[in-house]
């Protein structure tokens, strides 16, 4: 274990059976924030203040604001392409105040390669300011205390981009969305301190539970898709808009909310849409013109749960049937797995990104479309899967993507299964993964998974190590266990760290204390080591077959003995089998006199080099 863990431990921020620790803390912001987008333009100007609260035992020294829209500056460091032409001035701060203090943003305190101590103070104010690429830091000469709340005001001003990219911007002039757009608190926790880590776009983001109170003002004919509640529905639709939009929220059948053939341009004038959010790590929002919108509710345990697709109308027929499968995957993630009901009033995919990609956000996903109905519904279902993780329980997404991506993958493979049951789609997503796995596993970028993700440069090392790998473990970890102790562990972790931040350990320290098990010697070998997923059938020995784990991953084995009268039999055996550590495992075959061959049966793990799986033996 790291030396930054194994102080939280000491320290009693989380404890040895995956629990919070009895001195666990987070800190948290809350956010008024007043947003105009800028007529004929995706410029925003904002006005916000934040509530700070410092619930750590530590005296903060220093500030850490994230300005995520520096990603598309000129001149800004970035994984991503972006025509020079799109690119632009970044997040613009003014006017920033604590607690009232006036911050003079033009005296920057950073000093290029000279060592803390030489680094010049202005003394005569409080705060000085130093700036990164994606963030800027204020530095205190009287830290904020501990237990304390401190304001932050500031005017700010940025811009979009004015295409599509990086999972944000604008689709056209009519339709955009906007993700994280607004100047942000970044979290400071009892692992690593202050996140400090810059916004490439490689990775997503880290960010703490706060309300939110949003008013975002846009011209003219526009409409605001949301995290959160709209609370002022009637002062931005027109009276048929609002009686559809109330009839959707309780009713099962499809409402028809917005046609844009239709829309009431005319009496959405330059409407001011407000949005309130409770305990959540971020707010995104999607601007239109002339989607169409249908929606319809959906009873989850006690409540209902308002479901809406906002799509593009230049697919019409194809994204309007998502509503059902959206319904379909709320259901699906409430009563089976993970089987914890959905926890939000609301959710609203805004689909019509001009390429085949989505991003979720609390309550909503940005997606794309392809021509396939069934890549359409999965991305659906796994968008949504993210609720629970990284938003409804925190993960922090910059060093642990395969703690979020990983599941909405492994979620997805089992809702596919339950989706297109008894159809050729069965295993449509599982097959998928397994072939992407088997081309790219066990090259030498693919570091263990508890390497930080944001170390992960290569781009298809962040496809195996934040989606495929993990899947694969939990599905592993799901044969090892079993699906029943399997779920109830998953729902345990869920219910634990709800609201909350963990870590790798908290992870894995749960399913070992829920489990009964100790199954450390599977998460060193999944989590903390290289390894793939290849066996190979070596010999057959006094009855015994030997396989070898090359690879070296604890993964399920799955046998196939064919007999001499034709008669075949499976062996299937769960991961435990390589408990002992052990690289060679032995497996008794009844009747191997009369055996003919013995064959790993790969279709369902994966399994890199298929030239080593047959047996075939000489009579
Ligand atoms: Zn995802």
């Amino acid at each position: 274990m790291p030396r930054e863990f194994k102080e939280a431990y000491k320290n009693k921020t989380r404890a040895h059976n995956g629990n919070l620790g009895e001195h666990y803390w987070q800190n948290s912001g809350n956010y008024v924030i007043e947003a105009e987008i800028i007529p004929g333009s995706w410029k925003i100007i904002g006005k916000q203040t934040i509530l700070y609260t410092n619930n750590s035992p530590d005296s903060l020294s220093e500030i850490v604001i994230k300005m995520y829209p520096n990603h598309y500056k000129k001149g800004g460091v970035r994984a991503n392409k972006i025509p020079l032409k799109n690119l632009t001035d970044g997040m613009v701060i003014s006017n920033l105040m604590v607690n009232g203090e006036v911050v003079n943003l033009n005296m920057d305190a950073s000093v290029s390669n000279l060592a803390h101590a030489t680094k010049e103070k202005n003394k005569n104010s409080n705060i000085s300011v130093s700036y990164n690429s994606t963030f800027l830091t204020l530095e205190f000469n009287q830290p904020i205390p501990p237990n304390s709340t401190t304001k932050f005001s500031m005017d700010w001003e940025t811009e979009m981009p004015s295409i599509y990219v990086n999972k944000i911007g604008a689709y056209d002039g009519e339709s955009a969305f906007m993700g994280y757009w607004y100047p942000q608190i970044a979290v400071y926790d009892d692992i690593d301190g202050w996140d400090k880590n810059e916004y490439t776009g490689a990775q997503e983001c880290y960010t703490d539970f706060g309300d939110f109170n949003v008013k975002i003002k846009v011209p003219k004919g526009n409409y605001v898709f949301a995290t959160g509640d709209l609370l002022n529905p009637k002062d931005v639709f027109s009276s048929e808009e609002y009686s559809a939009y109330v009839l959707s929220k309780t009713s099962p059948e499809n409402t028809n909310i917005l046609n844009h053939k239709t829309t009431s341009k005319a009496l959405n004038s330059e409407a001011t849409w407000f949005f309130k959010a409770e305990n959540v790590r971020d707010f995104g929002f999607g601007v239109t013109n002339n989607f169409n919108w249908v929606a319809n509710a959906t009873a989850v345990e006690n409540k209902v749960v308002s479901s809406n697709i906002v799509y593009s109308h230049k697919d019409e027929k194809n994204l309007r049937d998502l509503l059902n499968t959206q319904n379909k995957s709320i259901q699906y993630l409430s009563n089976k797995l993970p089987g914890v009901a959905y926890p939000y009033n609301s959710f609203t995919s805004f689909i019509g990104v001009p390429e085949f990609d989505g991003m979720e956000f609390p309550m909503m996903a940005n997606n794309g479309f392809s021509n396939r109905e069934i890549s359409n519904n999965l991305m659906t279902f796994h968008e949504l899967a993210h609720t629970y993780l990284p938003h409804w329980v925190g993960i922090n997404e910059v060093k642990y993507s395969w703690m979020e991506e990983g599941w909405a993958t492994f979620l997805t493979f089992k809702f596919c299964q339950d989706f297109y049951r008894d159809t050729a789609f069965e295993n449509y997503e599982l097959n998928r993964a397994i072939s992407s796995y088997n081309r790219s596993a066990g090259k030498q970028w693919e570091t263990p998974l508890f390497s930080p993700s944001n170390y992960m440069v290569v781009r298809n090392m962040h496809f195996q190590q934040s989606y495929r790998k993990p899947a694969f473990m939990y599905l592993a970890l799901e044969h090892l266990l079993g699906e029943k102790l399997f779920k109830i562990c998953l729902k345990t972790y869920l219910n634990r760290w709800k609201g909350k931040h963990p870590t790798p350990f908290d992870f894995m320290f749960t399913f070992n204390d829920v489990s009964g098990k100790n199954l450390n010697w599977f998460w060193k070998k999944w989590v903390f080591e290289y390894g793939y997923a290849d066996l190979a059938l070596t010999k057959i020995e006094s009855s015994k077959v030997v396989i070898e784990n090359i690879g070296g991953l604890p993964v399920p084995v799955s046998l196939k003995l064919t007999y001499a009268n034709n008669k075949t039999s499976i062996i299937n055996n769960s991961p435990e089998i390589w408990s002992s550590g052990k690289s060679n495992i032995l497996i008794e075959i009844i009747n191997a006199e009369d055996l003919i061959s013995v064959e790993l049966v790969t279709d369902t793990f994966p399994d890199v080099n298929p030239s080593n799986n047959l047996l075939e033996i000489k009579i």
